[in-house]
């Protein structure tokens, strides 16, 4: 089975034995470890999950928003 790893810079596949990467033209360093760059690779994904949050946040905000209007609404009438 061939080794495969990964550039540091753009992330794309690299065949052992390269010397530079094909798609960047950075030089590969052989000083990160695997677990480096899967680190990274989850950078992206937690951003989302942040921004999904983020999001139902807003949401949450919004229904409370509508509730203490409709709250204010009944309040007024039962005056
Ligand atoms: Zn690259």
């Amino acid at each position: 089975m061939e080794r495969v790893r990964f550039c540091k810079h753009c992330r794309h596949l690299l065949k052992e034995g390269f010397l530079y990467c094909p798609y960047c033209g950075q030089e590969w360093k052989d000083d990160s470890t695997m677990e480096e760059i899967v680190d990274k690779g989850f950078e992206p994904l937690e951003h989302r999950e942040i921004n999904s949050t983020l999001n139902t946040l807003e949401q949450l905000s919004n229904k409370l928003d509508i509730i203490d209007s409709e709250l204010e609404l009944f309040l007024s009438h039962s005056v």
